[in-house]
């Protein structure tokens, strides 16, 4: 059975004052007393009814949620039958009801990234590194509640549930209060240390073992050090890696590139070199007459895959030429006479690019002019 009206009861209106209030009440009160009505069971409920009513209505608070809500600002048995109901067809009706109770109970905090900024060596031989995160923790000084001691005040209007039903049709429908937004209580005198947020900034420092091999845009992932939920349930947090410029290498795949200076002497006659590679120098041998942008191919000197362990790449070396510089006038002659020596044979025996490249140019020009 409907529940009868407060106002109603009291027998004024809406908008009555507290005055008036007092004096309904009072003469009721009188009227159905139990003294007065000795046996009488109909008077009996009336002025329990009549109590009711007056201890809602002359409380401003209470009336306030009363004259929003209803009755259902203060039923404590409806709010545990329907959380009953929205429980059972939570499925089906949550979204309806805009009722997030069931997945509030399994939200997860919020997943964080971390950029890592790692150099080649480290990527090639793993590392374990210490990094420093930010994170909110529970305010030590009011136990998280954000209030001053004592200062923490359950809402009334939900009865410090956080959610109020209210019935529409056959469905009684659920919403977060609208007095405390869902937190089922006010903060009277909010904490001094956390400004009433209840959390305060800190940081944890973890461990982080970098695998070898490991490139950039790769991530890792540490289960549960993410961002906690109101519920208490962490996100995780994702380590993802950069791998700082090297001066010497180039990174592609499981392979290393480098640049390899040679004399110009050495690419002329021929000879062995030194070049570094991951695990100390190994010798290149370069042929006699090798040119610039030569790519030489060293198999297994790259990085160990990360995925497949008995996969390496391999170190590719691509040759620059050197131009002498800072000669003096003793080498200038001798260049002289080697440069004289080039004529002797006419048709660029020595330089076939350099003929190749005189023949094109004056078939060229010859195209042009006709
Ligand atoms: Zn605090
Ligand atoms: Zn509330």
């Amino acid at each position: 059975m409907a529940k009868k009206d407060y106002y109603d009861i009291l027998g004024i209106s809406k908008n009555a004052e507290d005055r008036e209030i007092k004096k309904a009440y009072k003469r009721l009160a009188i009227k159905f007393h139990p003294d007065r009505n000795p046996g009488n069971k109909n008077a009996e409920n009336k002025f329990k009814e009549i109590k009711q009513a007056y201890e809602v209505l002359s409380d401003s608070k209470k009336r306030t949620a009363y004259d929003q809500y209803g009755h259902a600002a203060f039923e404590q048995e409806h709010i545990n039958n329907t959380a009953d109901f929205s429980d059972i067809f939570g499925d089906v009706f949550g979204d309806i009801f805009g009722n997030s109770r069931t997945n509030k109970k399994t939200k997860k905090g919020a997943d964080l990234k971390y950029l890592m900024e790692i150099s080649l060596e480290e990527a090639i031989t793993g590392i374990t590194k210490k990094i420093k995160i930010p994170i909110l923790k529970s305010c030590n000084y009011c136990n998280g509640t954000g209030a001053q001691q004592g200062s923490l005040q359950k809402c009334y209007t939900c009865n410090g549930h956080g959610q109020i039903h209210m019935s529409q049709g056959f469905f009684t429908v659920q919403q977060t209060c609208p007095r405390c937004h869902g937190q089922g209580n006010f903060i009277k005198n909010p904490c001094f240390y956390c400004k009433g947020k209840g959390k305060l900034e800190s940081y944890k420092t973890l461990s982080v073992k970098i695998p070898s091999g490991i490139d950039t845009g790769d991530r890792i992932r540490l289960n549960g050090e993410g961002e906690i939920s109101q519920n208490g349930i962490s996100g995780d947090l994702y380590i993802e890696i950069k791998i700082k410029k090297h001066h010497l290498f180039i990174r592609e795949g499981n392979n290393l590139y480098c640049e390899l200076p040679i004399s110009f002497i050495i690419a002329t006659l021929g000879g062995n070199i030194k070049i570094p590679t991951l695990n100390g120098y190994v010798k290149l041998t370069i042929p006699e007459g090798t040119q610039t942008g030569k790519m030489f191919r060293i198999r297994n000197k790259g990085i160990r895959s990360i995925k497949r362990n008995n996969i390496l790449g391999d170190l590719l070396c691509k040759i620059v030429i050197e131009t002498p510089i800072n000669l003096n006038q003793k080498q200038k002659d001798i260049l002289y006479q080697l440069d004289k020596s080039f004529h002797e044979f006419s048709s660029y025996k020595n330089n076939p690019k350099i003929k190749n490249f005189l023949e094109n140019i004056k078939n060229f020009f010859y195209k042009i002019k006709f």
